[in-house]
């Protein structure tokens, strides 16, 4: 096992030449100290969680003492926000400090979030505010815990140095983002736009070595990464939209390559089921709507392609392209079918999905509370009851409960076992905005012993939980009130 100081550090990424990134040093925030730190993500690197000094380890996610073994540097990308083109992205308020490759040969990207200006930082101060970083620390940690594909954080850093947000001046801190995977639509969209053909290459071979080597013997290798990048992009909108997941800015640039949940800002789980939901307010259009993610997803994907026009065939680019509505649509049914607990695979269960669906959005149904519910359906006359209580008509819970039962009948497997396969993916927690707030909220009073309570709770979602009982209640009306803006 590692310590801080003998992690086993091996910088690709930085091997390759200046015009994918650029050298920088974290810029020292005022008195950081340690917030949160995560073992589960320690061990993906070896790191022996009990040979941590907190000080230590805040001095060098504050920036002021650097990481032995790390080169940071703030990687070049461009991308397309909100539809339109920008030249002047990159890592304006991170750096990339290295790579951690473990006993199993896996390599790990280290990125400190928050760290100060680089030459991306545009008119921006190149900081994470408190609340935005406790935010992304939930949330990778709860899709975690759902399984659903996501960059994860090993730790959470405050200081004593402030910044303004939306008028205020609010705390800044640190966020060490972990994943395999920091490179973005948006790197390619770099090189293609610039017309850096030879670098763009460069670029896709650094990725099927890395992240795709399956595919290096392949007859044509950038065209079978792409196939796998829609693939995966599809498989992962398919799991936010089975558990009412709102990313929120779904910009090129914060499209991970290897189909992870990435970059979290004013995302949602949403409490009430609206196809129309924008979980963000500067986006005055409602183009990262719930209901519009699959389409953005596609058009991101089809940013992605132009970029990689020069290295692929035009159209059999289209073809692979073109794919991503089907593989979006068994995606989303096999991820229903898993949470209505249906094994066998029959052509009327899309029906019966839409079916539901449209009950969800015509009564605002709490989506997560329903299916946790459904786990315990057993055709009695208390399990009904408790379906009514989250539904407002009764009548459309019955017609829909009365097809439920005749595809359950086509079932093999009984309801014990349907009841355990269902609780397994069907959640009794799931990060509501409203408990994220709360350990906001906790936390700026100086108490933040709710972020890591809730770390904990959303690791297993589906266990019970006697002492954080009440989150799987509904949340309290004050939920609603919640305003999420860009630096959420
Ligand atoms: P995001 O909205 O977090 O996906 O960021 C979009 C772009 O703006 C990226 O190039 C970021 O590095 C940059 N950016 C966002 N916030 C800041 C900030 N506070 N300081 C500097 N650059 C930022
Ligand atoms: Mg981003």
């Amino acid at each position: 096992m590692a310590t801080l100081e003998t992690l086993n550090f091996d910088n690709s990424y930085a091997r390759l030449p200046e015009p994918f990134y650029q050298q920088v040093m974290p810029t020292p925030l005022k008195t950081p100290f340690l917030i949160a730190f995560n073992s589960d993500v320690a061990e993906l690197m070896d790191l022996d969680p009990s040979s941590l000094s907190p000080s230590s380890l805040a001095d060098y996610l504050g920036g002021i003492t650097p990481l032995p073994g790390s080169e940071p540097i703030a990687m070049k990308y461009t991308g397309h926000q909100f539809g339109v083109y920008n030249p002047d992205l990159g890592d304006g308020r991170g750096l990339l400090l290295g790579e951690v490759v473990n006993n199993n040969n896996q390599r790990w990207d280290l990125h400190l979030k928050g760290s100060g200006k680089t030459p991306f930082s545009r008119f921006a101060d190149g900081r994470a505010v408190l609340r935005s970083s406790i935010r992304e620390y939930l949330a990778s940690e709860a899709m975690h815990g759902l399984g659903i594909p996501t960059t994860r954080a090993l730790a959470l850093v405050g200081s004593d140095d402030t910044v303004m947000r939306d008028g205020m001046m609010e705390p800044c801190a640190t966020l060490l983002r972990v994943s395999e995977c920091h490179i973005r639509f948006g790197h390619f969209e770099y090189f293609y736009y610039t017309k850096q053909h030879d670098e763009l290459k460069r670029l896709a071979d650094y990725c099927l070595v890395r992240y795709f080597p399956q595919f290096l013997n392949a007859r044509q290798p950038y065209l079978a990464m792409y196939q796998e990048v829609v693939k995966r992009s599809a498989e992962l909108v398919a799991k936010w939209q089975a558990y009412g997941f709102v990313h929120a800015v779904l910009n090129t640039d914060n499209m991970s390559l290897i189909g992870e949940t990435f970059d979290y800002g004013p995302y949602s789980f949403m409490d009430e089921y609206k196809p129309g939901m924008v979980s963000n307010q500067n986006d005055h259009q409602g183009r990262y709507a719930f209901s519009k993610q699959p389409d953005m997803v596609q058009w991101n994907l089809s940013a992605l392609g132009q970029a990689l026009l020069p290295l692929i065939d035009k159209e059999e680019l289209l073809s692979a392209l073109n794919r991503f509505p089907d593989l979006y649509q068994s995606s989303e049914i096999a991820e229903f079918r898993k949470r209505l607990g249906l094994q066998s695979e029959l052509s009327e269960d899309t029906a019966l999905i839409k079916q539901l669906l449209d009950m969800f959005s015509h009564q605002a149904v709490d989506m997560n509370r329903f299916f946790r519910t459904l786990s315990d359906y057993d055709g009695g006359e208390e399990s009904i009851l408790h379906l009514e209580q989250l539904v407002q008509n009764t009548h459309e819970l019955s017609i829909w409960l009365e097809a439920y039962d005749k595809r359950l009948d086509k079932e093999a497997a009984s309801f014990p076992i349907w009841t355990a396969q269902m609780r397994s993916v069907n959640p009794q927690f799931i990060l509501r905005n409203y408990m994220a707030q709360e350990a906001i909220n906790q936390a700026s009073e100086g108490d933040f012993a709710l972020i890591n309570d809730l770390v904990e709770l959303l690791r297993a979602p589906s266990n019970q939980s006697a002492k954080m009982e009440h989150y799987s209640a509904s949340p309290p009306a004050w939920a609603g009130s919640i305003c999420l803006t860009c630096s959420s």
